[in-house]
């Protein structure tokens, strides 16, 4: 046995499935994870020293590539000041400085220590200041693991959902209507019937949880619009595409003000820090000044907030998002040059420092076109790479990330073993 099976194998025993997060086990790919040892800049090593170009980058935090120096030495230095005080600090107000200065909609911020966590307080002020229950979310879209956004859509049109996790009562997601991504007559529809009652509407503005989907411009128009005319809370769940698809966020690119954002991963540069925030009106209903109760023994934490300002400084270097974007889209063009090459069903897409790769023709839009993308030449096409040392999200169903230490040969190199796979598989 290699000594991937053998850490799996001992891994399964004190833990459910071998993993603290389900992706990570591999099991819609098959085969056994890599045990990872150590990561630096495009690379990480596993269990048995083989060396990997990384393309999930921690599922988006990394990047500046993996322990950036400047990043690990903010660590250092933090950590040597004490790991956890429960009590202010300076460092947190000027994390969240800075995060008011790089995304204008945030006038106020909050920092918790989990994409979850920020969304799901979110929800819970965008329901306390509006005095309302229902909100909207859309088929496809992940806003991390709370009880009402764990929904699927029901049965028929503009009907409530059903929960897509046992131990979520149906009563908790009764009030979730979740509609089709990039469809703005369905929105139209759901506030005409609903508009007075609908606390708020949560939307990835990038989608990159089934794997990557831009929304229409169009349709990120109308909710904004919608959500002005009936009073709804508009929130952009920038956890992932927030500081990954441009500096200010998706909202930046779309040049779309939400009324509130989640942020996570690449705010706290691999720590765990997250964040929510909005219109200071919005925020000012959380405690200790209002009545939505939200808290964290760890929020804020220095440790954490230290990875997090270093990052946030280190990605306002002059065109390090022209760079990002530059690099991936070389990625995205190889990838797609080798799909007209073969003549063979493959298409890949970007938007900033995140990829989506597709078996099927064309770049999909909603998120029936992705489920019929063809899943099982995926998945062989993920272990033909991993074979060669290229390490790609193990799922059909998630985006992938460059950071900026994927230099011109890390993206040679990966096509390089994109068109032996692929030739592999279709000749
Ligand atoms: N929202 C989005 C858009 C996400 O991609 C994720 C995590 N992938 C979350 C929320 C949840 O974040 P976390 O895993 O940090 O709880």
């Amino acid at each position: 046995m290699s000594s991937n099976e053998i850490l799996f194998q001992r891994a399964q025993i004190t833990t459910p499935g071998g993993v603290n997060s389900p992706v990570r086990a591999f099991r819609s790919v098959g085969g056994t994870p890599r045990f990872i040892k150590k990561a630096q800049g495009a690379y990480i090593w596993d269990a048995e020293d083989k060396k990997y170009i990384d393309y999930i980058g921690s599922w988006g935090p990394a990047i500046l590539g993996h322990a950036h120096p400047e990043v690990i030495a903010a660590v250092q230095n933090a950590a040597e000041q004490g790991l956890s005080f429960g009590a202010p600090t300076e460092a947190e107000i000027l994390m969240a400085e800075e995060i008011c200065k790089l995304v204008p909609s945030i006038e106020q911020v909050r920092l918790v220590s989990s994409g979850t966590e920020a969304t799901m307080s979110a929800l819970r002020l965008a329901r306390g200041a509006t005095k309302r229950d229902k909100i909207i979310k859309f088929e496809g879209c992940y806003h991390g693991h709370a009880d009402s956004l764990l929904v699927k859509a029901g049965s028929g049109l503009l009907t409530f959902g059903n929960p897509t996790s046992s131990g979520v009562p149906a009563d908790f997601t009764k009030h979730t209507l979740v509609l089709d991504y990039n469809d703005s007559d369905q929105l139209e529809a759901a506030f005409s019937q609903f508009g007075s009652e609908i606390a708020c509407v949560i939307v990835e503005p990038v989608a990159g949880n089934m794997n990557l989907i831009k929304a229409t411009e169009g349709f990120l128009k109308t909710m904004r619009r919608l959500c002005t005319e009936h009073g709804s809370i508009l929130i952009f769940d920038e956890v992932m595409c927030g500081f990954r698809v441009a500096l200010g966020g998706a909202q930046s690119l779309y040049n779309i003000q939400p009324d509130l954002t989640a942020l996570g991963k690449v705010i706290g540069g691999g720590l765990p820090v997250a964040a929510f925030g909005g219109k200071a009106e919005i925020m000012a209903h959380l405690a200790p000044l209002g009545g939505v109760y939200q808290a964290g023994t760890l929020s804020g934490n220095p440790v954490a907030v230290a990875a997090g300002l270093t990052t946030l400084k280190l990605i306002q270097a002059p065109e390090f998002y022209t760079n990002l974007s530059q690099q991936t889209q070389k990625l995205v063009d190889g990838f797609n040059s080798i799909a007209a090459e073969l003549n063979i069903d493959f298409c890949a897409d970007a938007i900033g420092g995140m990829f989506g790769i597709y078996f099927r023709k064309e770049v999909p839009v909603s998120f029936n076109q992705v489920m019929q993308a063809n899943a099982a030449t995926f998945n062989r096409f993920f272990h033909e790479m991993l074979e060669r040392g290229i390490y790609l999200a193990p799922s059909a169903f998630e985006a992938g990330f460059v950071s900026a230490m994927h230099s011109d040969s890390v993206i040679e190199t990966t096509i390089n073993a994109a068109r032996d796979s692929l030739r592999k598989i279709y000749m």
